[in-house]
């Protein structure tokens, strides 16, 4: 927990739509494509590699559940998955995030690549015009939550 971390910050825990052993799933607040969402790890953690093997299993097993689950949700079967380690990596908030993002056919404009657009769309470029409203991220994040809910009680 550190006071001054977006991802530690219990707002943004709490519009999580999953959780997972040690880790949440959010929607971005400015999300690149629709459905761009991120895992996270509850323990303030800037560096992947201070995982042990446990939680770097964890983790990506998470992402996985996240990004079939997305897919689903999103009716397709393609995806990003993005880790940022590090300033010159592209790492603007210093706490372990993972991006994934559903993708589809002209989601972006011709010649634009995603990741050239992560830097300037982390929860901390709060005055952002692409931001979504707290309304509009809060409705997405109920929706998905609730999907992601049914999906839980269908497998028991
Ligand atoms: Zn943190």
């Amino acid at each position: 927990m550190n006071n001054d971390c977006p991802f530690c910050d219990p707002e943004v825990v709490n519009i999580a739509f999953a959780e997972g052993s040690g880790f949440y799933a959010v929607y971005n607040h400015a999300p690149v494509v629709t459905g761009h969402c991120l895992v996270i790890p509850f323990k303030h953690t800037t560096d992947l590699l201070d995982l042990d093997s446990r939680e770097y299993t964890d983790f990506f097993a998470f992402a996985r559940e996240v990004v079939v689950f997305l897919n689903g949700y999103y009716s397709t079967s393609e995806f990003d998955m993005s880790i940022q380690q590090g300033e010159n990596a592209g790492q603007s908030v210093a706490h372990l995030h993972m991006h994934i993002l559903p993708r589809k056919a002209n989601d972006l404009p011709e010649g634009e690549e995603w990741f050239h657009k992560l830097n300037e769309d982390e929860f901390t470029s709060l005055d952002s015009t692409k931001f979504l409203s707290d309304e509009e991220l809060q409705s997405i994040s109920r929706k998905l939550r609730a999907a992601w809910q049914s999906g839980l009680d269908k497998k028991q």
